[in-house]
């Protein structure tokens, strides 16, 4: 099974076209020679209360799904590395997400942080404390690592940020903006924490720009001056989603986000006065 598996993705990939789902909860694509998995933990319902909408778009609310959020994350293979693009909210699924795509821990060797709230990085820690994936080189911002290290801040979210660092810290690369790290670029894309970080990924022609948490809601593609609580900076956020969401429009770049409805993917065509979001990869 396993051989026809790999026989089934070498043609796949060959082929040049995007590979069915393996299994409830990932999916796979590829982009040139990257192959892609979406790993979703369950698509939810985001509070109202969390949410807040301009007066000009409160009628938004009313449409079905406005306030439902993914919460995927994600793995790119290129050749025997294999890149964790954030890590799940849920320490214990995990690895086993990982299992269903016939990936083991052992084998993660990067880890790219888009930020390092709950949901992005629970899945690093074991419930011990212990490393999920000691093989891998932990690569978090400059800016995102110097706020969640500043003793200032007090909190569960900072202590566990701090212990990630910690647990990760002989292989910890806090890398600057707009650098190259291993196949993918950083983009700057601060608001929703200091250092919250993009990351694009090139193939054959068409990027994956691998967004974090641009978008938590549906109604911030219709328009994005809807805001959560969750968001530091809130008008920072606001700016920063719009520059992006811009650019992406204009270059008909994928857009892979954290709590995009799963899988996560797809791209932006401008409508009206802000944007729809058409999935899937074609
Ligand atoms: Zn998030």
């Amino acid at each position: 099974m396993r051989v026809l598996t790999g026989i089934l993705t070498g043609i796949l990939l060959l082929s040049g076209i995007s590979a069915p789902a393996k299994a409830a909860g990932v999916k796979e694509y590829t982009l040139g020679d990257y192959r892609v998995f979406c790993f979703s933990e369950g698509d939810r319902a985001t509070a109202f209360e969390k949410i807040t909408l301009p007066e000009k778009s409160a009628a938004l609310r009313a449409q079905a799904g406005a306030n439902a959020s993914g919460m995927n994350f994600f793995v790119v293979a290129s050749g025997d590395e294999r890149y964790l693009i954030d890590a799940g909210n849920a320490g214990k699924t995990t690895a086993a997400l990982l299992e269903q795509a016939g990936i083991r821990p052992a084998q993660i060797t990067h880890i790219l942080l888009t930020h390092m709230h709950p949901d992005h990085i629970r899945g690093l820690l074991t419930a011990e404390g212990q490393a999920v994936f000691p093989g891998a080189t932990l690569h978090v911002a400059r800016e995102e690592a110097a706020y969640w290290s500043n003793p200032a801040q007090k909190g569960g979210n900072f202590e566990r940020a701090r212990q990630v660092l910690a647990v990760y810290g002989k292989r910890l690369d806090c890398f600057a903006q707009n650098s190259v790290i291993g196949i993918a670029a950083s983009i700057p894309a601060f608001g929703h924490t200091p250092g919250h970080t993009a990351f694009r990924l090139g193939g054959e022609g068409k990027n994956l720009v691998f967004w974090g948490d641009i978008v938590h809601v549906p109604i911030q593609f219709a328009d994005p001056e809807v805001f959560l609580s969750y968001d530091v900076d809130a008008p920072q956020a606001i700016a920063t989603r719009k520059r992006l969401m811009a650019q992406l429009a204009q270059s008909g770049d994928f857009i892979v986000g954290a709590h995009i409805l799963a899988p996560g993917i797809g791209r932006l065509e401008a409508e009206g006065e802000g944007y729809r979001f058409v999935p899937g990869m074609e």
